[in-house]
């Protein structure tokens, strides 16, 4: 059962007439990417951010990125198990690729507060955000007042249009168990259609966790049976459910003072539903736009265009991956399984994992922030 650690009742004071220089909604990786961004200026401005629960209460994913990420955003110490490769199995075999980098399965609870460390003098409040009328945004503890707002808090959207309604969105949804468990050394992924007819189950251990479950890029098909199933085929126990949905396609970066970073803005990546580095990468981005503002450097309307333009820079990769999205569930299986063999020479391995890194390098967090130390190939 998760640990219900949020201020209720009495405890829960009254924000309303609250201002402040930025106000985030959402502290997971989106938005604790902005704030300690946002740390690093010249002149910090004065931050609030809020979500509905206590920082690092409610873990969101399987919790793995690429392990150069880790020492980029200073959270070396959230660190549960290195991987360095990744298998993709099919019903008709299996390939294993050892990968340029690894990944890495961190503890969110952990990962949430070296990153909240790291926000400096940055405010934060546990409130349920129900939308904005132009700088005033609305929670269920009253209105709080911002010049610059940031749009942190996932798929749902909260302060920005459209508001995002599932199953009839560009989302896909997901859902995993995490037994106790010691096995695994590599991120496994199976296509499989008896499982997910379009998606794909995984396996993530975690020292002394496995993180297992199922996702499917069609908002309609269920998850729960094929998150029971990869159990089963696993050999370990479905306990400890945790699941949501995730966009697969970029939403407008900005609308009107609103910044959107992460799940908000549609940035976790197509094809793999992976959107914590992306989070990440776009709210430094976001973070050196307020700072800018903050700093009597830019307009806050230059620093919402910029952001807008960084944003659509990315588009022609999330259209490329969305397209293989698209693609590799519809091919028949044993092409899949063929063209999988075929793709484990080890340079196209590194070309195409090369490629997808590059898409959200860590080389962004450099300047103000730890320089990233990346793992040499195994
Ligand atoms: C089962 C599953 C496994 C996944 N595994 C991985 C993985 O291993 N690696 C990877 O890179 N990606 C993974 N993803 C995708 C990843 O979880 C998301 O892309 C990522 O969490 C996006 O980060 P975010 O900060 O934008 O949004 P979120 O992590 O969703 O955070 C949003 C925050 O906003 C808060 N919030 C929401 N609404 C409100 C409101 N109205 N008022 C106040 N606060 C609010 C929430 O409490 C939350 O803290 C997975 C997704 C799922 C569903």
């Amino acid at each position: 059962m998760t640990r219900r650690a949020t201020a209720r009742g009495a405890e829960r004071t009254s924000l309303h007439g609250e201002r402040a220089d930025v106000v985030i909604c959402g502290a997971s990786f989106a938005g604790l990417a902005v704030a300690r961004e946002l740390a690093f200026g010249d002149d910090p401005p004065d931050v609030l951010v809020l979500d509905r629960y206590e920082i690092g209460e409610r873990q969101t994913s399987a919790c793995a990125v690429p392990t150069p990420w880790m020492a980029a955003m200073g959270v070396e110490g959230a660190a549960r198990q290195e991987l360095p490769g990744m298998s993709f199995s099919t019903p008709h075999g299996r390939a294993r690729y050892r990968l340029p980098w690894s990944w890495t399965a961190f503890d969110y609870r952990t990962l949430c507060e070296l990153l909240w460390e790291q926000c400096g003098d940055a405010r934060f409040e546990t409130a349920v955000v129900h939308g904005r009328t132009g700088d005033v945004v609305h929670t269920d503890r009253g209105d709080v007042t911002a010049p610059l707002l940031v749009d942190a808090a996932g798929w749902r959207r909260v302060l920005a249009d459209p508001h995002v309604q599932p199953p009839e969105a560009t989302l896909s949804r997901g859902l995993e168990v995490h037994p106790h468990d010691d096995g695994g050394t590599d991120l496994d992924v199976w296509l499989d259609r008896d499982l997910v007819r379009r998606g794909y189950g995984w396996s993530v251990p975690a020292a002394g966790e496995r993180r297992v479950g199922a996702l499917s890029y069609d908002p309609h098909d269920r998850v729960k049976e094929p998150t029971r199933a990869m159990a089963a085929r696993l050999d370990v126990e479905a306990v400890r459910y945790q699941g949501n949905w995730f966009p697969h396609a970029l939403r407008a970066a900005t609308e009107d003072t609103v910044f959107c970073v992460g799940d908000s803005a549609g940035h976790c990546f197509p094809l793999s539903g992976e959107g914590i580095r992306t989070a990440f990468y776009f709210g430094i981005a976001c973070g050196r736009e307020l700072s800018a503002v903050a700093e009597g450097r830019r307009t806050r309307a230059e620093a919402l265009s910029r952001y807008a333009a960084f944003h659509e820079r990315h588009r022609p990769a999330f259209r490329r991956a969305a397209w293989l999205q698209r693609l590799i569930p519809a091919l028949p299986p044993p092409v899949l399984s063929l063209l999988l063999r075929a793709l484990g020479a080890q340079f196209l391995v590194d070309r195409a994992f090369g490629w997808y890194l590059e898409q959200a390098h860590p080389r962004a967090a450099h300047g103000r922030t730890p320089a990233p130390v990346v793992s040499p190939p195994r």
